[in-house]
């Protein structure tokens, strides 16, 4: 393969416009490297591009224009081509949507913005004051790094003016550089954490595949509080020390805060993070970064896989098992699968670590596809919670409560020794549901086919599927009634006030994603708790993923059944998976801890798991159920939405298609549908779905492109391909 274009050569260039194919340019003066990002001229305007390959020469030469620049940035390497093909092939993306995820930073074909720097200089001040000395002592300390004037003064604790002073004698001297500076080196010789026998031979078994410089994947599994982190922080160390570039995959920004103090207690500076709450110059600088080798480690959300790694020698999926790492819209990926495919392709090491794995990677270690490494103790000797169910059918509860007369014991109890409790329910808001006592109305999303969700702290209805909201009205809007309306089912935000009237001495301390504006506010607040700023926390599943409450000594779960109800393929995993996450934040530290579930289905095979803590077998029973009706990982599936104004025409479009499958039956597959979606409306649009069941190993993305090759759709319908769906909503 050619890798570098002579000026002149046909080049052709993948845009990030909607074309279904590349177009050929002439390599600019001095040529042009295979895979340069280029600006190229399409039409009137200018956009951004990769040199894919050599023209395709299928085009009028007369009309063919030259490359406009070719950017000041690495070229695209061989594997993130060949990475972005795939994937592409994968979840039926077409290629210019790949190359959008894989430049997802503003800037990019702006020339290098400039700054003026400080460095020391050879001139000596005629007097010498303490300030002078510190801005000085500050600059020789910074070395070769680049210091602006603001960082200057902070670091030395002075006023521009003293430097002003500096500069004048010559002492201090500016300069112009770069404003995409290096990120700060990590040491990854430092010495971590003394290891514990188990946390040793995993982060030994890691460490020997790092040094093999090959692909492998290792599902790290050990319950909350075993280690994991710090094994796997063991794992980035020995990758860093190879040289070699390293990307932890984080699912929930508020966890990102946390995670990067202890990255920097470890390796003495802090990485680069990257998720949509980064800025977008600090987006820029990671981007260029990592392509030069700039950037040791970034932390980040599941788009960071997506950043043009020069080297990239490990990938950690932390919480692998989470939802999150599905992209539902655009383009539809499981970041998970996607790092395994980066890494195979790049000869790195993937740690996927969980204390509840997803039954596809359950099953890839079982077959022997992944090496397995399980923590099974928890550090510093604490146990596991002791799980108990409350049957419900047995506790007296008046209408509109929740907190059963047991769970109110237990918490009291905890109370008095001055321990922490954790209320856990999945649901935002104060109710689920209002309805209007007069007339029965239940007041829904007028875009949406879904009950508007009241918000007290908001005095406002907000539609959970759109985010469309509106102030609490006092009237019913379909009778009119005044004062009738009442909320039907708890929310966090009701179960707290239950709590406050029970628990009248507690402080009650509320989590849920929709009470902070900002990350940061989140972070502090559970830093806040954690040190025993509160006696009762409330939370949704935000408080199931990975904080650390070494206070909290018990966990009530108010509705167990919760996540067991719908006809989700995964509900019964998902709940396990969830129980367990929140279960386990009780008990750290020293203290044992307990988990009380709040069930009406105690002999629930599901419950029934839970409480005995039986995961091996929980999975068995799950991967043989799954095998026998050939479902994921045992079978492929694929969803389909289809769209439009009305229900009418994305229904028949679905019908055509579901008469018109023999492209489907020639792989063995089946489709179901089409049918109206469980939410049968968002934002205004009707939806109707198909399923596309298939055998494994079938190639099922093939003989989807085959079955949809002669569909035209029309134009306000749409029609989105979702491959490995998780949600069937
Ligand atoms: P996990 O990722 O499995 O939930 P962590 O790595 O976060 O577990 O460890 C839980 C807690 O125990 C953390 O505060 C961590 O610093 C501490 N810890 C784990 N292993 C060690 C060790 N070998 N030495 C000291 N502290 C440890
Ligand atoms: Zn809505």
């Amino acid at each position: 393969m050619i890798n570098h274009f002579a000026e002149d050569d046909l080049v052709a260039v993948l845009t990030t416009q909607p074309l279904d194919r590349t177009l050929d340019y002439r390599a600019p003066e001095g040529g042009c490297a295979l895979g340069a990002f280029v600006q190229v001229p399409l039409g009137p305007r200018q956009v951004l591009g990769v040199v894919w390959g050599p023209g395709r020469g299928d085009f009028d030469l007369a009309k063919i224009r030259p490359v406009t620049r070719v950017l000041n940035v690495a070229p695209m390497r061989d594997e993130m081509r060949d990475f972005l093909t795939r994937a592409g092939a994968y979840t039926l993306t077409p290629l210019p949507a790949m190359l959008r995820l894989a430049t997802r930073a503003p800037g990019l074909t702006d020339p290098p913005s400039m700054r003026v720097v400080l460095r020391l200089g050879d001139g000596e001040p005629a007097r010498m004051t303490e300030a002078r000395t510190r801005v000085l002592d500050a600059l020789a300390e910074s070395g070769d790094a680049a210091v602006t004037m603001r960082e200057l003064c902070e670091a030395a604790g002075t006023s521009s003016s003293v430097v002003k002073g500096l500069i004048k004698a010559g002492a201090v001297r500016e300069e112009t550089a770069p404003r995409d500076q290096p990120f700060a080196r990590l040491d990854a010789a430092r010495a971590g954490k003394p290891l514990t026998a188990d946390q040793t031979a995993a982060a030994a078994a890691l460490g020997r595949g790092i040094e093999a410089g090959a692909y492998g994947t290792t599902l790290l599994r050990g319950v909350t509080g075993s280690g994991k982190t710090e094994v796997y922080l063991e794992a980035v160390a020995a990758c860093l020390a190879k040289g070699r570039q390293a990307l932890v995959l984080l699912p929930e920004i508020a966890l990102t805060a946390g995670f990067l103090t202890r990255v920097e207690a470890r390796f003495g500076a802090r990485p680069a993070e990257w998720h949509h709450g980064v800025t977008m110059t600090e987006r820029r600088r990671i981007w260029k970064m990592v392509g030069q080798g700039g950037a040791e480690l970034v932390v980040g959300a599941r788009s960071a896989l997506f950043l043009p790694f020069r080297d990239l020698g490990l990938i950690v999926v932390d919480e692998e098992h989470d939802s999150s790492y599905k992209q539902e819209e655009g383009v539809h990926y499981n970041a998970r699968d996607m790092a395994v495919l980066r890494a195979s392709l790049t000869g790195a090491q993937v740690v996927l670590a969980s204390a509840t794995p997803s039954l596809e990677s359950w099953a890839n270690a079982e077959a022997g596809k992944y090496q397995r490494l399980d923590l099974e103790s928890r550090f510093g000797g604490a146990v596991l919670p002791q799980m108990h169910a409350i049957d419900m059918r047995h506790e007296a509860l008046e209408a509109g409560r929740w907190i059963s007369p047991t769970l109110r014991n237990a918490v009291n109890d905890r109370l008095q020794k001055g321990e922490q409790a954790l209320l856990f329910l999945n649901r935002r808001g104060y109710a689920p549901v209002t309805i209007c006592r007069a007339c029965g109305e239940k007041i829904g999303c007028e875009q949406c086919d879904a009950a508007m969700v009241e918000h007290r702290f908001l005095k406002r209805l907000v539609c959970h599927q759109c985010g469309e909201s509106r102030p609490m009205p006092e009237i019913c809007p379909s009778c009119q009634a005044e004062g009738r309306l009442a909320p039907v089912g708890p929310g966090v935000e009701r179960l707290t006030e239950e709590a406050a009237e029970v628990f009248p001495e507690a402080r009650i301390a509320t989590l849920s994603s929709d009470l902070f504006g900002t990350a940061r506010a989140l972070k502090e607040r559970i830093e806040a708790i954690a040190d025993g700023g509160a006696d009762l926390i409330i939370g949704t599943q935000l408080v199931a993923k990975g904080h650390n409450f070494p206070l909290l000594t018990l966990v009530g779960v108010i509705d167990a059944d919760l996540g067991l109800q719908g006809a989700d393929l995964r509900a019964a995993e998902r709940s396990f998976q969830l129980m367990r996450q929140v279960s386990g934040r009780a008990g750290r530290a020293d203290r044992p801890g307990t988990a009380l579930m709040q069930t009406h289905q105690p002999d629930h095979p599901v419950i029934r798991a839970i409480l005995g803590g039986k995961e091996e077998e929980f999975w068995q029973a799950e991967a043989d159920s799954r095998r026998s009706i050939g479902m994921p990982p045992f079978g492929r599936l694929a969803g389909l939405v289809l769209s439009g104004p009305e229900a009418s025409l994305p229904m028949r479009i679905g019908a055509d298609l579901a008469r018109n499958d023999a492209a489907l039956r020639a792989i063995g597959a089946q489709v179901f549908g089409p049918a109206p979606a469980p939410i049968a409306r968002v934002r205004g649009r009707h939806r109707v779905r198909l399923l596309v069941k298939a055998p494994k190993g079938a190639p099922i993305q093939e003989a989807i492109a085959r079955w949809l090759g002669p569909l035209t759709l029309p134009k306000d319908v749409r029609l989105s391909v979702d491959i490995d769906p998780q949600s069937f909503l």
